[in-house]
Formats: structure tokens, sequence, C-alpha cells
């Protein structure tokens, strides 16, 4: 039994079954065994491989990216700010890009980290950058800030409509296992169709509140990438998942040991960020739009000896059939700045 899973059990006996939103949170982010903060979880002989470490190509379309809209902004000094940037990959590729378009030298990088064992490997990659533990230590002024497989790292709650009303799925003991489990019907009733679903992270609101507010009042932009739908295409069950060594495992089996995500609901998302324009695109033709092409293009023509390497990538982060469709990107920009480029027709 791991750790986590004994804290669970104890705190299931004292308290009763836990919030899918609590089991994260002991899961991911306890201080002393949480998978987060005990490992560090990307790349090959890890759990999972995020886009940024798939190829430097990734980040330097976000460098182009913030380039741009830097130069919407009127080119000021600003906060470079990024949420869970995992082993910093992202970061030192954009401020690469940033360096070579002249505009390193206005972009102070802020760096929000839990993660002891991240902010190691982010220290090594990130020169100069400074940390805080949330948006809340980062100092007030023009921002640009980037997330990438972020939010879908905070605790979700989920909920099933039944036909007395909407109940919390719930994690308990079952025969002495770890077991999946629903709240009594809670107090409020609405029209939602008998066995639908509805998620919610209170974290996640709580930074999309905090990055509205501040967009309210300062020229800046937010960039948000995560793998999520649009309320149209919502799937049909509860999005919690597990990842361990690259396959998909039962959420309730290695606690503490796997990686647990869900799905962003990009429509909610955009309604959080009310203030700012909003734009939201697939991660294909926004990359496309970018020069992603072009780019893997130039790369295999300085060495020719990578170029499976280089077209693989390319694959892997624009067909839809991989990263293209299922990962979205959406903009937030203070008033008065934009089109941001990458994304279509309004
Ligand atoms: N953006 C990176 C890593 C994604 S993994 C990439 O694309 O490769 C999720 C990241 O969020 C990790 O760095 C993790 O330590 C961090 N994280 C998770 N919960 C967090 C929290 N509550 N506050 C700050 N960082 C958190």
């Amino acid at each position: 039994m791991t750790p986590i899973e004994h804290l669970l059990r104890r705190e299931i006996a004292e308290t009763g079954p836990l919030t899918v939103a609590r089991f994260m949170e002991l899961c991911l982010a306890h201080p002393e065994h949480g998978y987060y903060r005990v490992r560090d979880p990307l790349g090959a002989a890890g759990d999972f491989i995020t886009a940024p470490e798939i190829s430097q190509m990734f980040g330097e379309m976000i460098g182009i990216w913030i380039a741009s809209v830097w130069d919407q902004m009127g080119r000021p000094a600003f906060r470079l700010v990024e949420l869970g940037p995992g082993r910093g990959t992202l970061m030192a590729d954009v401020l690469r890009v940033l360096a070579q378009l002249g505009a390193a030298g206005a972009a102070e990088p802020w760096l929000i980290e839990t993660s002891p064992a991240l902010r190691a490997e982010q220290a090594r990659r990130v020169k100069g950058a400074k940390w805080a533990e949330s948006l809340a230590g980062v100092p007030e002024g023009p921002f640009i800030l980037i997330a990438n497989e972020f939010l879908d790292a905070l605790p979700v709650r989920q909920f099933l409509k039944s036909a007395g009303g909407w109940r919390e799925r719930l994690v308990g003991l079952r025969e002495g296992r770890l077991a999946f489990g629903l709240s009594e019907p809670l107090p409020g009733d609405d029209a939602a169709p008998v066995s639908s679903w509805h998620e919610t992270s209170p974290a996640a609101d709580a930074v999309l509140d905090m990055i509205a507010r501040r967009l309210e009042r300062l020229p800046s932009a937010a960039l948000i990438i995560d793998y999520g739908y649009r309320q149209a295409d919502r799937p049909e069950g509860p999005t919690l998942q597990a990842v361990r060594a690259h396959e998909r495992v039962d959420p309730l089996e290695h606690s503490g040991e796997a990686d647990l995500t869900w799905l962003i609901d990009f429509d909610a998302l955009g309604r959080k960020l009310t203030g700012a324009t909003f734009r939201l695109e697939e991660q294909g033709p926004f990359l496309a739009r970018l020069g992603i092409g072009q780019r893997a293009a130039a790369l295999i023509k300085a060495r020719p000896d990578a170029a499976k390497s280089v077209a693989d990538a390319l694959e892997r982060l624009t067909a839809p059939e991989a990263m293209g469709q299922l990962f979205k990107v959406a903009a937030a920009l203070s008033p008065g700045i934009g089109p941001p480029p990458g994304f279509g027709e309004e």
C-alpha cells in the first residue's frame, strides 16, 4: 500500500468518504508524499510527455505569439508568468525566441510552482527566474501568462444528475478497498437530464478569477493550453483519468504514484474570463498559423539527419488524431489588445 493510500484510508475512517477534489489534492499535492512533490513525472522515463517535451518547436511558436502580443501591448517591461512550468523547458524555449526577437530584455520570468523537485529542474534551465507559490505572489504590473497542462492538475469536483437531483462523486471504502460512490442528493435541482455529469474545479476557478481581475486593470494577456472540450462535444462520463508509465490506469490504484487529470470545459473557462477578449482554437491550427510547418522545414534543412524526428514531432503536436484537436488553446487579452495571432476568424 502506498503512503498516500494510508493517508486516504485514515481520513476516510475519520471523516467519511472524500470528494474527488480532496482525493486529488492528497494524491497530487500532499506536502510529503504527493505525486508532484516528490518526483519529476515528465519524459520517457516518467509517466507522461507534454508538448514542450516533445519538441522545441512548441515553445518557439509560443514565443512568437508572446512577442507579437507584447508588440500590441506597446512593448512594456512585463512579467512573463508561467503556471506549472514542469521542467522549465517551455519557458527556456520561449526566452530563446524572445531574445532573437528583441523582447527578452523586457521580460521578467516568474514561475509558479509548488514542487521542490521541479523547481530545481526549472532553475537549471531558466536563468534569472523568480518563483511564487501562486499568482497572488507575483507583483502587479503588465504580464503575459502561459500555462500548459496546468489547470488539469488542480483538484476537480464531479457531480452526477440522478432522479432525485445532483449527487457528488465520492471516494470511500467498499469491502476494504478504495471505491467510488455517490453522496445523497444535494439541495437545489435543475432541468439537467438524468445521468449527465458536471465537473467544477474551485481551485482552477480561483486562478481564472485572479487572471480575469488582473486583465481588467493592466495591458496583459494569458494563453492557456490544455486538453479539453467545447460544451457541444462534452464526453459522456466523468473525465478524471490516471496515467502511469505512459499507460492509463485505475485512478484508485497507485495513489500518489500516478498522474491524475481531468478534461477542461473551455466554454466554462471562457465565461470565467469575462471582461477580456476571449479566443479559442485547437492546438493544430493554432501552431500551423504561427508557422510550425515552416519551422519544421527549416530545422530539417539545417539537419537532414534529424528529419524523421522533426517530422514525427510535428505530427504529434498538430495532427487531429494526435494532440492537434483534443488540445485547445485559449487566449484572453485585456481591452484594446489584439487580435491575437494564431486564431482564425471570429
Ligand atoms: N507545463 C509543464 C508541466 C505540466 S505538469 C509542461 O507542459 O511540461 C503540471 C505542472 O503543474 C507541474 O509543474 C506541477 O508541479 C505543477 N503544479 C501542480 N499543481 C500545482 C499547484 N497547485 N500550484 C502550482 N503548480 C502546480
